[in-house]
């Protein structure tokens, strides 16, 4: 039989359908296999192993009484920016060190009411401020194709666990390109939702006009499954949005043929590695093979991407994270007063990428600086929405690259945040104007570092997104290579 680690959530369906395999051990296979690698990679904070288990029995009962629900029994896991009840959540930072939520997140119990197991919580950029895991609070999460390499960020460990065969699927964020570029990085396929399209309550806010939890596979079809659990209205999220939950699967083979596909002239630009260059343009000459209609579009505000992004989340930041006082959630340093309190536990708990938003953040909000900044910012993301509104106008989806490079290596960017944020460009228009975004493996560059292609489609388009995907998947098979990862099998 096939490496129970290796399958994705459509071939293992059908084995446990058939009562080939048990959801038990299809769990603990995956916990064998995050005790074997884990150790040098670092893709999660913390394991439930034993409510993994128990409710893998459960699972198992619940097939043998006729139960056919596409999730039940499949071991995922969750990104530590997700609210789980009783279970420690610290989003990656050491001033939740201890936090243990009394609720579970939406998507999380949404998961779970689908028959998920989640095998625990993955590693993450302290609060989602970064694009390697380098940020981290605890320890920096390592990319399984070259343990040198970092795997992206912010969801790290949610792309690292899914390329490291660790779980079948992973729930990770994205405010401004965490889940798809780790996805990129890691050589896996991701999605980020529309905004609106899943739940954010209990998702540990950073940009709340930005944030959306989403899937990360080995397979599209996979991605549909988990987005189809998790995805509808929610009254516990004010934002959430009524549109109708369309049915995931539904177009996977319908192929793409006359569809128009847009590739945004400024996003081939300079400073995108050639390899990641060539291996997008074939995959752009792979989708015209299938039949789309391909065009070049303009993007006019691309330029006020990167700034509008940054004075938006680091604003909205500084106001979220203003609750870590040490009194309500996680660790507290005691100070001689309530305020020296506060200064203490925000100083020893917070890590120098989130002081540094923090500081940014409350500096573009204060009085008279308001309109120059946050104000010209908000300006500036309306322009960006106008844009894209004319361009699914023409086009029904557009490709690009997801990151100008491959995944680099640790310390190589860490000490220059200006090259940091660069490395964000091609993302995060999709989260000023609310759009969906797949992440999907298509090439290797010279070093062997997997290549990602991203396409985007206007809000609540995500089954044409998954459509194309899938189309590009039939007929390729970069998402089905794997790291060969000493330790493993
Ligand atoms: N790298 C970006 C940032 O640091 C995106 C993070 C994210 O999407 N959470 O803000």
């Amino acid at each position: 039989m096939a490496d129970l680690t290796s399958l994705t959530i459509s071939e293992a369906l059908p084995l446990l359908q058939k009562r080939e395999i048990s959801a038990l051990e299809l769990t603990e296979a995956h916990l064998a296999r995050i005790a074997a690698l884990d150790p040098h990679i670092g893709a999660f904070l913390t394991v439930t192993a034993e409510p993994a288990r128990a409710a893998a029995a459960q699972a198992d009962a619940r097939r043998a009484a006729g139960d056919q629900r596409p999730l039940l029994g499949m071991p995922i896991a969750l990104k530590d920016v997700l609210s789980t009840k009783g279970v420690e959540t610290t989003c990656g930072s050491r001033i939740l060190k201890g936090y243990r939520p009394l609720f579970d997140a939406t998507a999380v119990a949404r998961l779970q009411a689908a028959g998920a197991i989640s095998l625990g919580k993955l590693n993450m950029d302290e609060f989602a401020m970064g694009s390697s895991t380098e940020n981290s609070g605890f320890f920096p999460t390592r990319n399984p194709w070259n343990l040198q390499h970092v795997p992206g960020g912010s969801s790290g460990g949610s792309a690292a666990a899914v390329a490291a065969g660790m779980a079948l699927a992973t729930l990770g964020s994205d405010t401004g390109g965490s889940i798809r570029q780790p996805a990129a990085f890691c050589g896996v396929s991701a999605l980020k939702p529309s905004y609106g399209r899943v739940s954010r309550h209990g998702l540990i806010a950073y940009g709340s006009s930005l944030d959306q939890a989403g899937p990360f596979a080995r397979s599209v079809e996979d991605l549909a499954y988990v987005l189809q659990a998790i995805a509808g209205q929610d009254p516990l999220d004010a934002t959430s949005s009524p549109a109708p939950v369309p049915d995931y699967r539904a177009r996977l083979g319908a192929g793409i043929s006359g569809l128009r596909i847009g590739l945004p002239t400024e996003y081939f630009a300079e400073g995108i590695q050639p390899q990641v260059r060539a291996a997008v343009k074939a995959a752009v000459a792979q989708m015209q093979a299938l039949g789309a209609d391909v065009q070049a579009v303009s993007f006019a505000h691309a330029d006020y991407c990167l700034p509008a992004y940054y004075i938006i989340a680091m604003a909205e930041a500084s106001a979220n994270l203003a609750r870590y006082d040490g009194l309500r959630f996680g660790a507290r340093v005691d100070g001689a007063d309530l305020i020296d309190s506060y200064k203490k536990t925000r100083g020893a708990g917070f890590g120098a990428e989130v002081k540094r938003r923090i500081m940014l953040g409350t500096y573009t909000l204060s009085a008279g600086y308001y309109d120059a900044y946050y104000g010209k910012a908000q300006a500036a993301r309306a322009l960006i929405r106008e844009d894209f509104a004319a361009i699914f106008q023409q086009v029904d989806a557009l490709v690009a690259p997801v990151a100008p490079s491959t995944a680099f290596k640790f310390g190589e960017v860490t000490g220059d945040p200006l090259r940091m944020i660069l490395a964000d460009e091609l993302t995060i228009s999709a989260n000023l104007a609310g759009l969906c975004g797949l992440s999907l493996p298509c090439g290797f560059d010279d070093a062997g570092l997997p290549i990602g292609l991203q396409v985007l489609a206007a809000p609540f388009r995500e089954a044409r997104l998954l459509q194309i995907g899938a189309a590009y998947q039939a007929a390729t098979d970069w998402h089905l290579r794997q790291p060969a990862l000493a330790g493993g099998n």
